[in-house]
């Protein structure tokens, strides 16, 4: 039995409808990704129940959670905007949530919370005084101090920067780790659910198209909306490379390779060579050149450790890691 299971749920709004499916294991991190406009809020509100579904149900631990308020379902949330109480300092925001009623405890509670965070003696902080990415910290201290069953994450850190985008995330993992709590964490930036997370929902128009492994989204996506979403890819009229289909043929940057001598398929019976491709741009990123071609006047764009010589080269990919998608 899942931990928690949301089966059939429906909820219908004027111009979209929300209908999915999901089960979350007990101290699983799995994340939703999704674009803009997809539910993924909807989704939240639903398991938090600051809204209601239309049909279906909720359950957690095999308990009817349907219809539950809100504070009974033991699952507290972080927001992007952090939603901490401007009126209240760091250890009054974290030990709003708290069970526990005795003073000193409380107080003992949320010093052990700060330094989880790593923000030991901010207790006394005013919170408008504090940057966003502390703000944010204060504001998973408090969401563990209710002492959850799972915690919901907003696009905690779409408001923050870069590098401690990065720096935040690792806290985040490394929390849910050590207390072996359930984490649901939406996110539109898929690097970080690939980094983050065991398993990744991808959602589009109000529907779940799959659940996977990090690993195996990326090299196995159902169909060409997950491949792109979930990196970059070409995608030709699978007719082009092989006979009678009207899918399209996807391949990773990564899986292919430019040749710019004359080579010809038969010296590699194992892969799809594109002849004829002209280079219209070399993108460098650091670790390697981003290539952009065109094939019979469509993009193609291969990943290579250097940059073309000649404007007219090959590119050979393995067939094995070309998938056929619709
Ligand atoms: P996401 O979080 O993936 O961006 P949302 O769950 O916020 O998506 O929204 C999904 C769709 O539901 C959007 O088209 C949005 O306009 C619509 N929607 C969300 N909340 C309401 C509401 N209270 N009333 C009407 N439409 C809503």
């Amino acid at each position: 039995m899942p931990f928690f299971e949301i089966r059939n749920i429906e909820k219908k709004y004027k111009e979209f409808t929300l209908s999915l499916s999901l089960s979350i294991e007990e101290g699983e991190f799995l994340s939703i990704i999704g674009p803009s406009g997809s539910g993924k809020s909807t989704l939240l509100s639903l398991i938090a129940g600051i809204e209601s579904p239309d049909s279906g149900e909720m359950l957690m631990d095999g308990r009817d959670i349907t219809k539950e308020k809100i504070q009974k379902r033991g699952i507290s949330m972080v927001f992007q905007d952090f939603s901490l109480f401007p009126s209240m300092n760091v250890e009054k925001n974290i030990q709003f949530g708290m069970k526990e009623k005795d003073k000193a405890k409380r107080k003992e509670l949320s010093d052990k919370l700060l330094e989880i965070v790593g923000l030991k003696d901010y207790g006394k902080r005013n919170v408008s005084a504090i940057s966003g990415g502390e703000a944010q910290r204060v504001a998973l201290a408090r969401a563990i101090a209710s002492e959850p069953r799972m915690i919901l994450f907003d696009e905690p850190l779409s408001a923050l920067d870069p590098p401690l985008r990065k720096h935040l995330r690792a806290i985040i993992r490394s929390i849910h780790d050590s207390l072996g709590i359930t984490v649901l964490y939406v996110t539109h930036d898929i690097e970080e659910a690939f980094a983050v997370s065991d398993r990744i929902a991808v959602m589009q128009g109000g529907s779940i198209v799959t659940v996977k492994e990090a690993e195996d989204l990326y090299r196995n996506p159902e169909n060409l909306f997950t491949a792109f979403f979930t990196g970059e890819g070409t995608s030709l009229p699978a007719h082009l490379l092989f006979d009678n289909t009207d899918a399209y043929a996807f391949f990773r940057p990564e899986s292919a390779e430019i040749v710019e001598d004359s080579i010809s398929e038969d010296m590699y019976p194992r892969h799809i060579i594109l002849s004829d491709c002209r280079v219209i741009s070399a993108e460098y990123t650091g670790s390697h050149y981003m290539l952009g071609l065109t094939y019979k006047d469509y993009p193609v764009l291969v990943e290579s450790s250097r940059k073309p010589k000649k404007a007219d080269v090959s590119v050979k990919i393995p067939k094995d890691s070309i998938l056929l998608l619709r």
